[in-house]
C-alpha cells in the first residue's frame, strides 16, 4: 500500500514510520510511506499557509490554495482514497480500519489551527476521526490511523495469526495473556495455559474473551456469535461474581 501524507508538520513523523514494525514494513517495501509539506506549495511570498475566518471568530484557517496545490502534484489525476483527519469525521474502530487497508493508495490530509477551507472536502473521499475530543493537529491521529491499518496487511506482522486473534476481531475484547515465569510474587499463570491441552486452551480463553468484554465492554456483546452453551458459561459466570461482590 501507499500512503501520502499531506502535513504542515512532516518532522512529525519521522520517529513513527522509522522505528519498529512500521520501518521493517516499509523496508519490505510492504508499506511506502511519501511526506508532503503543504507549506510548499503555498502561492505566497512568504509561505502562509493559514488565514483569518471569514465572519470572524478565533483562531486560523488553513487556507485552500496550497492544499489544492499539493493535492494536485501529489495525487493529479491518480486513483487514491483520501481522507480528511478531523474530529466530525467517522470514528475509527477495527472494522473501519480493515475496509481502509484494502485501499492501494491513501492520501491523509492532517488539519492544522482551527481547522482547514470547506471547500478543501471536495477533493475529500472520507473524514476519519480517531475519538471524540480535539487534538491540536491531524499529524498524530494520521499516525494512529497509519499504524492500526498497517497491521491489518499481509506480511507486516511477524506472524499471520498475531492481528486475526485480537481484541475486537471477533467482537470482543481479547483473553488475558501471560509469558514466564509461571509464578510471580505469589502470582500464578492459570493451570490450563501449562498442560499443553490446545482443546483446553482454545476453550479457556474463548471463554475469557467473552467474560473479560462482559465485564470491560458489555455493550461490544450485542453484535457478538455466542453459541447457547457460551451464553450459559457467561449467565453462570456473572451469577458466580455477583456472589462474591
Ligand atoms: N475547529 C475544529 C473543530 O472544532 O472541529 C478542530 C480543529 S483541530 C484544533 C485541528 C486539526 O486537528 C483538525 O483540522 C484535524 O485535522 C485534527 N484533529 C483534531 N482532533 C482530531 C480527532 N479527534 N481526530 C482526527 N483529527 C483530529
Amino acid at each position: 500500500m501507499r500512503i501520502d501524507v499531506l502535513t504542515l508538520f512532516p518532522e512529525m513523523f519521522h520517529g513513527v514510520f522509522g522505528t519498529s514494525i512500521l520501518k521493517r514494513a516499509s523496508e519490505k517495501g510492504l508499506l511506502e510511506f511519501y511526506l508532503h509539506n503543504i507549506r510548499d506549495y503555498s502561492a505566497s511570498k512568504h509561505k502562509n499557509t493559514d488565514d483569518y475566518p471569514f465572519g470572524g471568530g478565533a483562531g486560523m484557517v488553513m487556507m485552500a490554495q496550497p492544499v489544492f496545490d499539493c493535492l494536485d502534484a501529489v495525487v493529479g489525476d491518480d486513483e487514491a482514497y483520501c481522507i480528511y483527519m478531523s474530529p466530525k469525521g467517522r470514528v475509527l474502530n477495527q472494522s473501519i480500519a480493515r475496509e481502509l487497508s484494502e485501499k492501494k493508495r491513501l492520501v491523509l490530509l492532517c488539519g492544522h489551527y482551527e481547522g482547514i477551507d470547506e471547500r478543501i472536502m471536495t477533493k475529500m473521499d472520507d473524514e476519519i476521526s480517531i475519538g471524540d475530543y480535539v487534538l491540536t493537529g491531524g499529524e498524530l491521529p494520521a499516525m494512529v490511523l497509519v499504524d492500526c491499518i498497517s497491521r491489518m496487511i499481509g506480511g507486516v506482522l511477524g506472524s499471520s495469526e498475531s492481528a486475526e486473534d485480537e481484541s475486537f476481531s471477533y467482537g470482543l475484547l481479547e483473553y488475558p495473556q501471560y509469558t514466564r515465569p509461571s509464578e510471580f510474587r505469589g502470582m500464578s499463570v492459570p493451570e490450563v495455559l501449562l498442560n499443553g491441552n490446545h482443546a483446553h486452551i482454545e476453550k479457556w480463553r474463548r471463554e475469557q474473551s467473552i467474560l473479560m468484554t462482559a465485564k470491560k465492554r458489555p455493550e461490544l456483546l450485542k453484535d457478538a456469535q455466542l453459541t447457547q452453551k457460551e451464553r450459559e458459561f457467561l449467565k453462570n459466570a456473572l451469577q458466580e461474581t455477583d456472589k462474591h461482590l
